[in-house]
């Protein structure tokens, strides 16, 4: 039966997705380098910076040398001014500086091993034969099914039980409607109560 072949490739996701590798990252190489870029372009920014503020400063200095009195007051101000900018200019430089240096020592993404690789291939292939199942059986039925395997990924098949009625799994009792919808045209419904998919009809002797 079809839906027995769903049920192992289903099986086979499951312990494949249970080893399989993380879901592979763009190697970061790429994208550390540019953002390193970035960060080098803004250290010789702020260096840059930095050391037009410090000119300013020296050149203040030597003006407060000389000047009057009134105007040593302005000058002191001014050089106050630029020491506050020069201080922050090199705060900022240091940090990122630092963002730089982090990024130089992240090691790069383990590249997956081969038995990771190989359940990677496995999976596409069980993926595929999955969809290629899905195409040949009605969607209802495709769907009740998935719902059984989820909640019971290893038995989600049950039997309806016979004279009492009931689901051989819960012992639910289910409707005579479906029961004889399920012999007549073989049409499987999901037990109401644990939703194992009921796909045969089994006599209880007493
Ligand atoms: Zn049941």
């Amino acid at each position: 039966m079809i839906l027995y072949k769903l049920f192992e490739l289903l099986q086979e996701v499951l312990v494949l997705e249970n080893k399989k590798p993380p879901p592979f990252v763009v190697p970061t190489d790429e994208e550390a380098e540019k953002k390193m870029k970035v960060l080098l372009a803004k250290v010789k920014e702020l260096e840059a910076e930095l050391n037009l503020e410090l000119s300013i400063l020296k050149n203040k200095e030597e003006n407060l040398k000389f000047a009057s009195q009134k105007l040593k007051e302005t000058i002191k101000r001014e050089v106050i001014l630029h020491q506050k900018k020069v201080d922050q200019l090199t705060s900022q430089l240091k940090d990122t500086r630092q963002k730089l240096d982090e990024l130089k020592s992240q090691k790069p993404e383990p590249s997956p091993t081969d038995s990771q690789v190989e359940n990677t291939e496995r999976l596409k292939e069980l993926q595929a034969e999955i969809q290629k199942i899905k195409t040949l059986i009605p969607h209802d039925l495709f769907n009740n099914f998935k719902l059984a395997f989820e909640l019971h990924p290893s038995n989600p098949f049950t039997a309806a039980l016979k004279p009492s009625n009931t689901c051989s799994s819960c012992s639910f009792r289910l409707t005579l409607e479906e029961i004889s919808l399920l012999i007549s045209e073989d049409k499987y419904f999901n037990c109401p109560a644990c939703k194992r998919l009921v796909v045969k009809v089994e006599e209880v002797l007493d």
